[in-house]
C-alpha cells in the first residue's frame, strides 16, 4: 500500500516537536490519555444533545495495557472514534486539532470542557515509540481503519477489523533502550501508574490497567500466587472542582500534606475561582511553618498548573509574586492549552490575568486574617514576615500599596507585642510630624538606645526594627499615609520647640571651645560634635546626617563585594549630664585639655558600643579605661 507523506510543514514540525517542545518524554502518556478523554467527552456530548439514550456515562473508560515481552503499550478508549477522513485529517496534519474544530462547531461552545486544541499532542507518542498504530472505529459506523506510522517518513491508512465497538485503540511499539536512554520504564505497570497519578489523576473517566499482584492464595495460610487485577488508577474528581460544601477541611488538609509533602496541615486554605475573562479554580495554602531552605536562593516558588484537570507544569513561577512565594497550591484553568511550552506560557495573557487575581486574593485573605485572627496572623508573620518586608523594599517600593497594611512591627507602645502601621497612626499625638523608628539587634536593645528616651518621655511611639531589611524597606516606602518615617538617630526629629532650640544655641556658643577641642580629637571619625536636645540620662549618642544611617552602614558593609560605605556621623553630648561638667572643668587647664582628648575618644567608643557597632581598637579602649581607673 502506498505510503502517504505528512504535509511538508507537518514533517518539519514533527521533528521539531519530538525533539524540543516537550522537556519530558513521559508526558506522551498524558497527551494520549487527554485525547482519549476528549474523545469520550465528544461522544457523550453528542449523546446528550442528540437525545441518544443508549449511552451511559458509567460505561466509558480508558484502558492502558502494557506488554513488556512484546514491547508494546496499548491505550484504548471507547469514545467517538475517527472515520477514515478524520484519521487522515487529524493525524496526518500536525497542528490541526479536531478538538478545536469540534469546539468551534458547537453553539455556546465556551462551556465545552475539552482539553485538546493545539493539534500536536498526539505526536509526542513518537518520543517513546518506533511505530504508532491507531485503530479506530467512529461511533455509529460499521467500518474500522488502521493508521500506522514510524515517524517523519509518512503514514499508511488501511481498513481493518475492530470487534470491540466504537472508539480508538492506540498501540505503541516502545523504542529499544539506547546507551543514553532507557525506554523500558514505559512498559512497567508501577511506573505507568505513577505517571497517571502525577499527570492525569483528575481525568473524569476511569483509567484502568491490569496490575500484577502477589497475594495469599485463598484458603491457604502461606501459599502465594501471582495474579493480575484491573485497577482504576485515577481519582477522577479533583478536590478543587468540588464546591466548598462538598469537601471538609480535613480532606483539604490531607490533600495538601500529601501533595506538597508537609508534615503539618496548612495554616490557611484559600480557594478562588472565577468564570468569565479567565476561567479557573485555584486551591492555595499557606504553610504553618517556614519550609526548609525557604530564605535561600535554592527555594523555588510556584504553583502547579493544570489545563482542564491535566497537569501541565509542576511549578509555574509566573503565578506568584516573590513576596507571596511561600504560598503553595495549584491552579486549574480551562483556558490554557495542554501543549503550551514554558516560553509561551510566560507571555500568556490568561496566565497574567490569573496571576493578578491570585495576588489580590492572597492579599485580601492575609488582611482578613490580620483583622479577624490576630494570633494566627502573628504566627504567619513570624514565618514569612521577612519576605513581605523584602517585597515592600523590592522594585523601588512598587508594591507598597499592596503590602504596607500587612506589615507588623515591635513598638514602644506594645510591650512584647506587634503593631500595624494603621494602629500606630491611630495612636499618633496631635501635631506629630513623623513615624519614629529605632534600629538595633532586637526590640529590647532598641528600646535602650539613648536616642529614644526623650521621644518616649514626650509620649511619642517608636517602632523597634531589628531585621537588616527593615530600615531599607521603610526608606523605600518613605511614608505611611502622609507621615514620613524617621529614625530616632536622624539629626532632625521635628519635636524640639523653639525655646529649647534657642537654649541649645546659646549653650553651644558658650562651650564652643570644648566642642571644637573634641571634634579635633575625633578628626576623621565624626563630622561634628554638638550639644544634644534628645538626651536625658545618657551622656552621649551618635546621630547621622544624610541618607545613610549607622544601621544601614552596618548592613551594607556586612555584604560581600562592594567597597565599604560610611555614614556621616555626629556625636551629640548631653549638657545636663555630670560628665559634661567634668569636660567643662578640664578645659580650664592645658593638662586638662589633654584629658578631654582622651575622654572624647572614650565617649565616642561608648556611643559606638551602644549602637551595636564594633570598636575600632578594643585594646586601646581598654587601655584608656585602665588608665582612668589608676588615677583614682
Ligand atoms: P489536540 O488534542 O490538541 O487537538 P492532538 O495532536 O493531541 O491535538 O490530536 C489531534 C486530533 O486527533 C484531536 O483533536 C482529535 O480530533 C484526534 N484524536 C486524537 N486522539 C483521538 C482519540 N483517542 N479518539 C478520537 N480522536 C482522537
Ligand atoms: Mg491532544
Amino acid at each position: 500500500m502506498a505510503k502517504k507523506q505528512f504535509k511538508a510543514e507537518s514533517k518539519r514540525l514533527l521533528d521539531l516537536m519530538v525533539n524540543s517542545i516537550y522537556t519530558h518524554r513521559e508526558i506522551f502518556l498524558r497527551e494520549l490519555i487527554s485525547n482519549a478523554s476528549d474523545a469520550i467527552d465528544k461522544l457523550y456530548y453528542h449523546a446528550l444533545t442528540g437525545g441518544d439514550t443508549g449511552l451511559n456515562r458509567d460505561d466509558f473508560f480508558i484502558a492502558i495495557e502494557p506488554d513488556a515481552a512484546g514491547r508494546r503499550l496499548v491505550i484504548r478508549d471507547n469514545g467517538c472514534g475517527m472515520t477514515r477522513e478524520e484519521l487522515e485529517n487529524n493525524l496526518g496534519v500536525i497542528a490541526k486539532s479536531g478538538s478545536l474544530a469540534f469546539k468551534q462547531e458547537q453553539p455556546g461552545n465556551e462551556n465545552i470542557d475539552i482539553i485538546g486544541q493545539f493539534g500536536v499532542g498526539f505526536y509526542s507518542a513518537f518520543m517513546v515509540s518506533s511505530t504508532v498504530e491507531v485503530v479506530s472505529r467512529a461511533y455509529g459506523s460499521e467500518e474500522a481503519w488502521k493508521w500506522t506510522s514510524s515517524g517523519a517518513d509518512g503514514y499508511t491508512v488501511e481498513p481493518c477489523q475492530k470487534e470491540d465497538g466504537h472508539g480508538t485503540t492506540i498501540t505503541l511499539t516502545i523504542k529499544e533502550n539506547t546507551e543514553e536512554d532507557r525506554y523500558d520504564e514505559f512498559l512497567d505497570p508501577m511506573y505507568l501508574r505513577q505517571l497517571v497519578k502525577k499527570y492525569s489523576d483528575y481525568i473524569r473517566y476511569p483509567i484502568r490497567m491490569p496490575m500484577p499482584k502477589h497475594r495469599l492464595k485463598e484458603g491457604t495460610e502461606n501459599e502465594f500466587e501471582d495474579v493480575t487485577e484491573v485497577e482504576t488508577l485515577n481519582s477522577m474528581v479533583p478536590i478543587w472542582r468540588k464546591s466548598a460544601s462538598e469537601v471538609t477541611q480535613e480532606e483539604l488538609d490531607s490533600f495538601y500534606r500529601e501533595k506538597f509533602m508537609d508534615y503539618e496541615p496548612p495554616m490557611r486554605t484559600i480557594r478562588s475561582s472565577t468564570e468569565g475573562t479567565a476561567t479557573y479554580q485555584a486551591l492555595l495554602f499557606i504553610p504553618a511553618h517556614t519550609p526548609y531552605g525557604y530564605y535561600t536562593k535554592d527555594y523555588e516558588k510556584g504553583l502547579q498548573l493544570y489545563a482542564s484537570g491535566v497537569l501541565i507544569m509542576e511549578r509555574c513561577a509566573d503565578l506568584l509574586p516573590d513576596y507571596f512565594s511561600f504560598v503553595k497550591g495549584l491552579v486549574d484553568s480551562q483556558d490554557l492549552s495542554l501543549n503550551i511550552s514554558r516560553e509561551m506560557l510566560q507571555h500568556d495573557r490568561q496566565l497574567k490575568l490569573i496571576a493578578g487575581r491570585l495576588e489580590k486574593k492572597i492579599q485580601s485573605e492575609l488582611k482578613s486574617m490580620l483583622a479577624n485572627d490576630r494570633e494566627t496572623y502573628e504566627k504567619f508573620w513570624k514565618n514569612f514576615g521577612l519576605q513581605l518586608k523584602y517585597g515592600a523594599y523590592s522594585d523601588y517600593g512598587a508594591h507598597k500599596e499592596l503590602l504596607q497594611d500587612l506589615l507588623l512591627f515591635a513598638s514602644s507602645q506594645e510591650e512584647g507585642g506587634l503593631t500595624t502601621l494603621a494602629e500606630y497612626a491611630g495612636r499618633m499625638k496631635e501635631g506629630q510630624k513623623y513615624i519614629y523608628y529605632a534600629c538595633a539587634e532586637n526590640a529590647e536593645r532598641a528600646s535602650h538606645l539613648p536616642q529614644t528616651e526623650v521621644l518616649r518621655d514626650q509620649g511619642y511611639e517608636i517602632l523597634y526594627l531589628s531585621d537588616d531589611i527593615d530600615e531599607f524597606a521603610l526608606k523605600m516606602m518613605r511614608d505611611y499615609g502622609d507621615k514620613e518615617f524617621r529614625s530616632v538617630s536622624d539629626s532632625d526629629l521635628g519635636v524640639e520647640d523653639d525655646a529649647k532650640q534657642e537654649e541649645l544655641k546659646k549653650a553651644s556658643e558658650e562651650h564652643k571651645d570644648l566642642l571644637e577641642e573634641m571634634q579635633k580629637a575625633l578628626e576623621g571619625k565624626v563630622a561634628e560634635v554638638k550639644l544634644s536636645g534628645r538626651l536625658k540620662s545618657h551622656p552621649v549618642c551618635l546621630s547621622t546626617e544624610g541618607a545613610l544611617s549607622l544601621e544601614m552602614e552596618k548592613v551594607l558593609n556586612a555584604m560581600p563585594g562592594d567597597s565599604p560605605v560610611k555614614a556621616k556621623l555626629v556625636m551629640e553630648l548631653n549638657a545636663g549630664h555630670p560628665v559634661f561638667d567634668t569636660l567643662c572643668r578640664l578645659m580650664a587647664s592645658e593638662e586638662g585639655r589633654k584629658k578631654v582628648d582622651i575622654y572624647a575618644q572614650l565617649l565616642y567608643q561608648q556611643a559606638l558600643l551602644i549602637e551595636g557597632m564594633p570598636l575600632e581598637d578594643p585594646v586601646e579602649f581598654s587601655n584608656q579605661i585602665c588608665q582612668l581607673m589608676q588615677e583614682d
